[in-house]
């Protein structure tokens, strides 16, 4: 079996570290834009070349059985001439604008986003607001929260303004599709965000009232999509209200917990929804948790002896902010984990 994947990060090696664990030989190659892509060291081939290198891209696809991506920012036309990537290219086209991503939600029955509106020329919400750019975004990159009207200087024609809601919880919700549209789901992952970037996830704790709300939701989503794999959506809950804050055709830095806590991760779920292999059934340890590693983090959590399992990504550069690992750990261990990272 040969499996393409279009991305060299750290969700690339993850996925190939899964097609590894399938239970017949598979050959991986990898297509990303920079040589030094940490999920090279997981393939068979890799090759260098452009996302808006349509012939490349479409020479790359044609020598594997199925291709996957692992990050939404890769042009749909192009995707939309490949005949083997599961996932499917309207995903793409809808979710990686930010505007087409809220309409798309809020015509589904019974889902909703936070209220938005596109910036034109005025103050479109009462204080606070929160301004995104319409795409390329992660990491809460370029947004900006408009707290008065000192911050009015970050807004710019184009982007997505929305309430900014200031007593909010965050979940997200990992369902896996398979080409036969049978679903399989974790329970809901509870996250906690330090300056708008994913610092730890666990189990939620939630009322089956609300998990069961958040799971109908994101099935109608996938299956509004057509489509197939892993497929995220993270929720924010504000006065007993739920709302979608993103959709990732992908799997999720929520779901690296999943590594520990559940005998198949998202990764392989992902795998065996392209594949159509019969999912299992879940067997799920939510004592686990979950704490992101970033670039300013690094050699502390290297340099301890710490109580879980830390996944270096193997990053050429330990920039601060970014994502450089993960360390899954039991949950009476999270603020050890947390601290153990900085002092
Ligand atoms: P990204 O695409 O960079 O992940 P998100 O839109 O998910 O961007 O925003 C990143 C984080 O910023 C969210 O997970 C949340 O913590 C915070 N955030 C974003 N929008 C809002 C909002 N409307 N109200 C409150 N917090 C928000
Ligand atoms: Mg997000």
């Amino acid at each position: 079996m040969k499996i393409g994947i279009l991305g060299g990060g750290q969700l690339g090696k993850m996925i190939a570290q899964a097609a590894r664990r399938l239970p017949f030989p598979v050959e991986i190659a990898i297509y990303d834009a920079s040589p030094t892509a940490c999920a090279r060291t997981e393939s068979d081939s890799f090759s260098v070349g452009s996302f808006h290198d349509a012939q490349s891209m479409l020479t790359f696809a044609s020598g594997h059985d199925i291709v996957t991506y692992e990050f939404e920012n890769i042009d749909p036309d192009i995707v939309t001439r490949m005949s083997n990537v599961p996932q499917g290219a309207s995903a793409l086209g809808i979710l990686q604008n930010r505007l087409k991503e809220k309409e798309f939600i809020n015509s589904l029955p019974g889902v909703q986003c936070v209220p938005y509106t596109l910036v034109e020329d005025q103050c479109p919400f009462d204080y606070p607001y929160i301004v995104k750019p319409i795409s390329l975004g992660y990491d809460g990159k370029g947004q900006h929260v408009i707290a008065d009207e000192r911050d009015e200087r970050y807004l710019k024609e184009g982007m997505v303004a929305e309430q900014y809601l200031s007593d909010v919880t965050e979940y997200s919700i990992i369902i896996a599709r398979n080409i036969q549209g049978e679903i399989i789901g974790y329970p809901t992952f509870e996250n906690s965000h330090v300056n708008q970037i994913l610092d730890t996830t666990r189990f939620a704790q939630i009322d089956t009232i609300w998990e069961d709300a958040m799971r109908k939701k994101a099935i109608s989503i996938a299956e509004a999509l057509d489509y197939c794999g892993v497929l995220t959506v993270e929720f924010f809950f504000s006065n007993d209200r739920l709302y979608v804050n993103e959709v990732a055709p992908r799997v999720h830095n929520s779901g690296h917990v999943t590594l520990d806590a559940v005998q198949a991760s998202q990764f392989d779920l992902h795998l065996f929804g392209l594949l159509g292999l019969p999912f299992p059934e879940l067997e799920v340890d939510p004592s686990w948790c979950m704490v992101n590693v970033l670039g300013q983090h690094y050699r502390r959590v290297c340099d301890r002896d710490l109580p879980g399992h830390f996944y270096d990504y193997g990053k050429q550069s330990t920039k601060s902010n970014r994502k450089v690992g993960h360390i899954n750990g039991r949950l009476c261990d999270l603020e050890l984990l947390k601290r153990a990272r900085i002092a």
